[in-house]
């Protein structure tokens, strides 16, 4: 089997960092191959189990957290905000929805990007490529690829994961806590206004819960959450290193993270990344970007699924608002034709993006779009709008356009802080989820 975990390394692998020491990478990768995995084999197939639920439309998927974690964000606020912001646009989808929402945050391990040119045309430096590879600091050294950052991403990742699961357990999400901070924006925001009458209800939800003899303080599955994290897989050493074959049943998990997805720049069907993830048994997502084929997405579905396990496998499309009323209905049914049980999730960020004088920002109307977009779509064919994956932060900054509070391109000089690209703001990605929870009443 492990002979196989490696065939990866005779492929064109796309988007790996130029090492410049072989040695400095055979060490890192020894080290990161002899410490505790991040995640166990049984919470990962646990996922599997949640997001065949959502295959055969009995639960949505809620996918979100930054572009690029870093390490100088990665602090017990900035985490705790992240965290609350998915819970809340959790409790409002699973209003709208009536089923459970699967949570999986991109958090503890996406600190490694694709990047469109090795060389940064501004700067004439190496492109930053993520924490987990060098500095986002413009000069020379900063810039060179250092395998131990990889090892230092594991140990912020640790310490992130740490707080996560604290955080999901231990008081922080009780749902009548998140209702609290719902009612909050509710009351407090231009965006929340219009959703006084849902919060009304989930208010007389609860009460009737509690009417009934239900303990809201007490009731397991009210008081904890699960929350599942995720990243790109994208640096092959950091992935590999990190798989592990479980010893009772062999079978063989990357226990960087639950669930492990290939981006729109690594998905071609013969490279390193779609061969290696389709030999570990975690969730796998795929990036669809509108020049993938309908034969293009069911030929790499076949390739990542062959066994039709409902759950192995998450389409994330990323048409774009404009495209994806046209693109994405013939590759749904191409790959529904063939029986596969796959999720179908709507990434409506990245194409969406554009460049407003110099500096990348996303419109949240074009963002909206496309979610309405992808629902259209679906309801269309009659199939299941399973899950959003979206790039969001716990704070105020003013990276994406538009939204309640009307972020126009003079704002985005005021908070625009992500190392890679715009995030929605708490306030957009809760008004995000609130419309889509209305949207799925319906
Ligand atoms: C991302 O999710 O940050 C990303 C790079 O997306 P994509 O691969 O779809 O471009
Ligand atoms: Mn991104």
């Amino acid at each position: 089997m492990s002979n196989d975990l490696d065939i990866w390394r005779t492929l064109p692998a796309r988007q790996q960092p130029s090492w410049p020491d072989q040695g400095e990478l055979a060490a890192a990768f020894a080290e990161l191959s002899g410490l505790p995995p991040l995640v166990t084999a049984p919470e990962v197939r646990s996922l599997t189990d949640r997001l065949a639920m959502v295959a055969r439309g009995e639960a949505f998927l809620l996918q979100g957290g930054d572009c690029a974690e870093t390490f100088a964000a990665n602090t017990a606020n900035k985490i705790r905000d992240k965290v609350k912001t998915l819970l809340q646009m959790a409790v409002a989808l699973t209003y709208g929805a009536s089923t459970p929402v699967v949570k999986v945050a991109r958090i503890a391990g996406q600190y490694a990007k694709p990047r469109s040119a090795d060389i940064e045309s501004s700067t004439g430096l190496p492109s930053y490529r993520g924490d987990a590879v060098n500095d986002i600091a413009a000069t020379p050294e900063a810039r060179r690829p250092d395998p131990k950052r990889m090892v230092a991403a594991y140990h912020q990742s640790a310490a992130a994961l740490n707080l996560v699961r604290a955080f999901a357990t231990g008081g922080f999400a009780d749902l009548s806590k998140v209702h609290e901070w719902n009612k909050a924006f509710v009351r407090d925001s231009a965006a929340g206004r219009r959703y006084e009458l849902m919060a009304v209800d989930i208010e007389r939800a609860l009460a009737f819960m509690a009417a009934c003899g239900i303990d809201l303080e007490r009731t397991a599955a009210l008081t904890g959450v699960e929350i599942f994290t995720s990243h790109e897989g994208l640096l092959m050493e950091y992935e590999r290193a990190l798989t592990r074959t479980e010893e009772s049943t062999g079978e063989v998990y990357d226990l960087s993270a639950h669930m492990i997805w290939i981006g729109e720049r690594t998905r071609d069907l013969d490279g390193a990344h779609v061969d290696f993830l389709s030999r570990v048994g975690n969730p796998i997502g795929c990036k669809v970007g509108p020049t993938a084929s309908p034969d293009d997405v069911l030929a790499l579905t076949e390739r990542l699924n062959p066994e039709h396990i409902p759950g192995r496998l998450t389409l994330i499309a990323r048409m774009g608002a404009k495209r994806v009323r046209d693109v994405l209905p013939p590759i749904i049914d191409k790959v529904n034709a063939a029986g596969h049980p796959v999720v179908w999730s709507c990434d409506p960020m990245h194409g969406n993006t554009q460049d407003v004088s110099g500096v990348k920002t996303r419109h949240f109307d074009d963002v909206l779009d496309e979610v309405f977009g992808f629902f259209e779509v679906h309801r269309g064919l009659g199939t299941h709008p399973g899950g959003l994956h979206i790039e969001l932060t716990g704070e105020n900054v003013t990276e994406c356009l538009g939204g309640a509070e009307q972020i126009g391109e003079a704002d985005l000089g005021g908070r625009y802080e992500t190392a890679c690209d715009p995030r929605l703001n708490t306030g957009q990605a809760l008004e995000l989820a609130f419309l889509v929870a209305e949207m799925l009443q319906q």
